[in-house]
């Protein structure tokens, strides 16, 4: 990816961050908008946009002036309450967000640093990224990676960075593009799309399997050279099928990924990241006994610091930015609400960045 030292840019960001740290030292920020998810006596879940203030944030060491976030399918569930993600009531929702340090008792950052948060229980047992600040564990946040701003960071999100660990467990298992097709589930999504643009480039021939089949032109521009509907996995899988790809990247579960599994040729290796289709996995033993399949599990939330930094260099060299912005749609903060919804229902292609006004 090309780099661009932007200096309007750059003094931009360290008037934020002297403006807002001194602020925050002086505890000048009175209040800031922030959406909030709350429980009442009768379990009833409800959300709002609101004002906090910073006494609202739970403790951390590192405090930052968020910049940009996204909307995964997790903050669907949890915005929605069709999951129980959050864990601590009432909480600022958010898994993800990119950002300034604007105030630091951490040795590693300073204000003025550039920042990615994606997961740690942020936005599920932690006041999350759903806010205009966040005040976050230093130990947790990643170093904006060179040739990254923090909206292109939110373009890729916990989802395009989980389709980066996913990429890296089918290289570390040893598959290479001469080996045979990858197939990636749920291909129209977050994962899927970031899954497709990465393999494409890597040099895959990519499968798409999706629901949205009237989506093929655009699935092929990202890089999937054939496009197979979502009802050929969904069924019962038979324990073994004919062998259709190497390798492949499930972020749907149950049925899907059991057919997924018995389609699997010899050797080959499928990572499992979601349960779009359900958190079931009804298969049998037969893909791993009788053709040394592997099934290879991806977490994104705790992920080790030192294979995020690692996750996120290889974003910042291995995901085409036309591709990326291709499959980004940009939204308002009011609108986190609604496109909540929309992720639960099936109805977000690719990736939606929410670009913070400060
Ligand atoms: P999206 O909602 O963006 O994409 C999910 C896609 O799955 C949909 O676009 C759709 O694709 C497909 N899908 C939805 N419902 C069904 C169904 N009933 N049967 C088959 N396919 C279906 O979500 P993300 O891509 O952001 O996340 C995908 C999954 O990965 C989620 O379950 C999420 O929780 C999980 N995840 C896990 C992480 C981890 O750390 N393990 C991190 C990030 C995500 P199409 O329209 O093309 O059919």
């Amino acid at each position: 990816m090309l780099i661009v030292e932007d200096p309007q840019r750059t003094r931009r960001l360290h008037r934020i961050a002297t403006r807002f740290g001194q602020k925050f030292r002086e505890m000048t920020v009175e209040t800031f908008r922030a959406i909030v998810v709350s429980r009442g006596e009768d379990k009833k879940q409800s959300v709002a946009v609101t004002e906090l203030s910073p006494g609202d944030l739970m403790e951390g060491d590192v405090t930052v002036a968020v910049e940009a976030t996204t909307v995964n399918y997790k903050d669907g569930l949890a915005i929605t309450g069709k999951g129980p993600v959050v864990r601590r009531w009432p909480i600022v929702p958010g898994i993800d967000c990119a950002g300034t340090v604007v105030r630091s008792e951490n040795a590693r950052f300073k204000p003025g640093d550039q920042v990615i948060l994606n997961g740690f229980g942020v936005g599920e047992t932690h006041t999350g990224a759903y806010a205009e600040y966040a005040r976050l564990n230093g130990d947790w946040l990643v170093k904006m990676p060179d040739g990254i701003d923090g909206r292109t960071a939110m373009g890729i999100g916990t989802a395009g960075y989980t389709a980066m660990l996913s990429v890296m467990a089918l290289e570390r298992h040893g598959l290479t593009p001469d080996r045979g097709p990858i197939v990636v589930t749920g291909a129209n999504g977050g994962v899927g799309t970031v899954a497709i643009a990465l393999l494409g480039k890597l040099g895959y021939e990519v499968i798409a399997s999706t629901g949205r089949t009237e989506e093929a032109d655009f699935l092929k521009s990202l890089g999937a050279s054939e496009i197979i509907h979502r009802d050929e996995l969904s069924g019962p899988a038979k324990p073994l099928a004919k062998e259709r790809w190497a390798g492949g990247i499930d972020a749907v579960g149950s049925h899907t990924l059991a057919n997924v599994l018995s389609m699997t040729s010899y050797g080959g290796a499928i990572t499992a990241c979601g349960l779009a289709q359900g958190m079931d996995l009804p298969t049998s033993v037969a893909p791993f006994i009788l053709r040394g399949v592997s099934l290879l599990g991806i977490d994104s939330v705790m992920a080790p610091l030192a294979l995020r930094q690692e996750a996120w260099a290889r974003l910042a060299r291995d995901l085409d930015p036309a591709k990326l912005e291709a499959l980004t749609t940009e939204i308002g903060f009011q609108k986190v609400i609604e496109a909540a919804s929309d992720i639960i229902d099936g109805k977000i292609r690719g990736r939606v960045v929410v670009k913070m006004d400060h």
